[in-house]
């Protein structure tokens, strides 16, 4: 199994070292890891001008050294997008990405610079938060700078209570000239399951959103916990693959050098039983 969106202490909230989180991978019969860092390009995110590639690259490889032979760790970042600092983004990518085996483009923030969190549905109507996230969402597919688009429908992880009544299915129509442009692009998107472990109780994104993307003829898709502790890595991940199964999706993908793979889900189950 495949846990394809994992943090360190390179990003600003996240504390863990890469090798407890290797330790957890193996114990949680994760045969690839990718660690994804916080690539910021808000000036007002705690993060900006956190991350520092070199020392990233270098404790990667030390990680390597001591795990290669029971864990493909591969180097992964989630790099946060918008149009407003897309010309900051763009220069990120042109500089490193060709180090990396795999990156993530996530929307964190709104127009203006407001963080995608609760506060942010304070006096907005669903769809005046989720279409404007929508469209910052096909422009980063439309850039083709990402393997993956990260959590694709988080907005609802920040539901407030007034809101609960989300049902994907408002979006089913806005969603398909997304998955129409990740097709052409070869870009995918990531389920990321630490929606199981928060309030949305179900993974980002959920069964019905995956069931369209298959139907539009969709195939590319990773797994990933979005791990900020060690004691989640790998979570939720064999659960997911039942899930897409049901969902009409047969492989998860696998990257090197930003190159993709499809492995069938058959080959990816633990041996031995997995929660
Ligand atoms: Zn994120
Ligand atoms: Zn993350």
């Amino acid at each position: 199994m495949f846990d394809y969106h994992v943090h360190t202490e390179f990003s600003v909230d996240c504390k863990v070292p890469m090798a407890d989180s290797c330790r957890a991978a193996i114990a949680a019969g994760i045969t690839e890891i990718a660690f994804t860092d916080h690539v910021e390009h808000q000036p007002a995110d705690l993060g900006y001008g956190y991350y520092r590639p070199d020392d990233y690259f270098r404790e990667l490889e030390k990680v390597r050294a001591e795990f290669g032979d029971r864990l493909t760790i591969l180097a992964g970042a989630e790099v946060d997008f918008h149009l407003e600092t897309a010309d900051e983004v763009a220069k990120f990518i042109d500089r490193y990405a060709d180090r990396y085996d795999f990156i993530i483009g996530s929307v964190h923030y709104a127009s203006g610079g407001e963080i995608i969190f609760p506060e942010h549905f304070d006096g907005r109507t669903l769809d005046e938060v989720f279409l404007p996230y929508f469209d910052q969402i096909q422009a980063a597919v439309e850039t083709g700078w990402f393997n993956v688009i990260g959590h694709l429908d988080i907005p609802k992880r920040y539901l407030p209570r007034t809101h609960r009544t989300y049902n994907p299915v408002v979006y089913r129509e806005r969603l398909q000239p997304i998955f129409k442009a990740m097709i052409e692009k070869g870009v995918g998107f990531e389920i990321n399951t630490s929606g199981l472990r928060q309030a949305p109780k179900t993974s980002m994104p959920g069964p019905a959103i995956v069931r369209w993307y298959a139907e539009a003829g969709g195939t590319l898709i990773t797994t990933g916990t979005d791990s900020h502790s060690a004691q989640t890595v790998g979570s939720g991940v064999a659960k997911t693959l039942d899930m897409l199964e049901l969902c009409g999706i047969t492989s998860v993908a696998s990257f090197r050098g930003r190159k993709s793979t499809l492995v069938p889900i058959a080959e990816l189950r633990p041996a031995a039983s997995e929660t």
